[in-house]
């Protein structure tokens, strides 16, 4: 009797234990693949999802099964941004890189076989006093003016500066590639740009390779637009009021294969026009295709004395076409 008495409390906590390990593997074997489709509609959860994966009890190859699962489709990203409020919702990061990761703006570096992965902590937007952080010029964005047809308000800046301008945000762009082009003096500059245009971008450049082209480099003629500096440019021919350069999720690109900067002949006719930029304007249209999460804008340009011919790709989330198409 007593014996059957004390087998019964063991039994059940042998099964208590059992079933808490077999819901730990679970946890362990389950999230990573769960989180590979949600990259791009659900940042937030995936970031929450990163949270318990990169835990401390977490092994190697999860861990690098979910670093993976932040490189994006292209599986060429190397950043995330963040605003120091969601870093600090993500234990693990600080466990990573103590308490400055979610107060302090830069770059939060994790090492790994292929280079590295960063997570960039922004300034917050409220930062932004008068148009400017520091005297670091930025304006207001059409979000701030009370007659906006549309509310899209950037959650917060990167902080570039002249030692973290060449950090690789992904395997063929740096941080530096997509400022805005003025102020060349003033340091640090701030930055609004959203990985999906990564994303898009590197697998634009994969797509032209992928149909045959040669593509060595794919450069950014304008990338993030300061609102201060896109309205210097608005009117006939020139820049939209709401440009989607100011969101950071616009780029205008071209192909250079040589050592001139200027648009490659991509379509091999011997010459460069209108028609190149097309050709680079058919691998954007393949890539919203096979990716419909990063549908867009996708505008072709031709060439003036100042720039060679280019094409607008941005990752807006309605298509959008024009140009010579
Ligand atoms: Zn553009």
């Amino acid at each position: 009797m007593t014996i059957a008495r004390r087998a019964l409390p063991l039994r059940h906590s042998l099964l208590v234990a059992a079933v808490a390990v077999l819901c730990a593997l679970a946890v362990t074997f389950i999230r990573p693949p769960a989180a590979r489709g949600a990259e791009h509609r659900a940042p937030r959860a995936s970031h929450s999802l990163l949270a318990s994966s990169l835990a401390s009890n977490a092994n190697d190859s999860t861990r690098m099964a979910f670093l993976d699962t932040l490189r994006g489709a292209s599986k060429k990203l190397r950043a995330r941004f963040l605003s120091p409020r969601r870093a600090a919702g993500i234990p693990v990061l600080r466990e990573l890189f103590g308490e400055p990761v979610a107060q302090r703006p830069g770059v939060y570096t994790t090492g790994d076989s292929t280079g590295g992965f960063h997570f960039i902590t922004m300034r917050p937007f409220a930062d932004k006093v008068q148009g400017r952080i520091g005297t670091y010029r930025i304006g207001n964005f059409p979000s701030e003016r009370r007659t906006a047809a549309r509310a899209i308000t950037p959650e917060g800046f990167l902080e570039v500066t002249l030692a973290n301008q060449d950090t690789r945000i992904s395997e063929h762009f740096r941080l530096r590639d997509f400022l805005t082009k003025d102020q060349h003096h003033v340091w640090p500059k701030y930055l609004v740009l959203r990985e999906p245009l990564l994303d898009k971008l590197e697998l634009v450049l994969s797509e032209l390779r992928t149909m045959g082209i040669t593509a060595n480099q794919l450069k950014v003629m304008s990338g993030f637009r300061t609102p201060q500096y896109n309205a210097q440019g608005v009117g006939a021919g020139g820049r939209v009021t709401d440009s989607r350069h100011q969101y950071g999720d616009a780029a205008d690109v071209y192909v250079v294969n040589g050592s001139k900067d200027w648009m490659a002949d991509l379509n091999g006719d011997g010459r460069v026009d209108t028609r190149d930029a097309r050709v680079l304007a058919q691998a954007a249209e393949r890539v919203e295709q096979r990716y419909p999460e990063l549908i867009g804008g996708v505008g072709i340009y031709k060439a003036t004395s100042a720039h060679g011919p280019f094409v607008h790709i941005d990752v807006r989330g309605t298509r959008a076409r024009w140009g010579e198409l």
